[in-house]
């Protein structure tokens, strides 16, 4: 991948965890009944989701900030953009979706068909999950 490609995603995902760290303070800070000031704040910030309940928020954001200090990790470690199973680019457009996807489409839709409704137990498994 284009390291400028990457720095650029990186800038974005620093910029979307501070963030999230801010809505989670304010969160912290904003009384129950004083949540329609805070989906004000939601909706100017560009972090994804919708409006729940202040609970149901942090613990998306919770997954999303997981989802990030993955994707940093990846960055640091050079494996950002490929995907683990064949070592394909994973397609920006995707990574800004999903910045912790760890598969290039291919593999996902196969991965997708082999983990869907029916769950096979056996050698079939590809042993790659984490
Ligand atoms: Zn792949």
């Amino acid at each position: 991948m284009n390291p400028k490609t990457v720095s650029q995603l990186k800038t974005e995902l620093l910029a979307k965890k501070k963030t999230i760290l801010n809505l989670q303070e304010l969160n912290k800070n904003i009384p129950a009944e004083d949540e329609q000031s805070m989906k004000d704040v939601i909706d100017r910030s560009d972090v994804e989701g919708e409006w729940f309940t202040k609970e149901r928020m942090s613990q998306h954001w919770k997954v999303e900030l997981a989802q990030i200090n993955t994707s940093l990790q990846r960055i640091e470690a050079g494996t950002f953009g490929i995907c683990i199973e064949c070592d394909a680019g994973i397609p920006v457009k995707r990574l800004r979706v999903r910045p912790d996807a760890t598969l290039c489409l291919d593999c996902q839709e196969i991965f997708e068909k082999e983990n869907g409704s029916i769950r096979l137990s056996g050698p079939s498994s590809s042993g790659v999950l984490h």
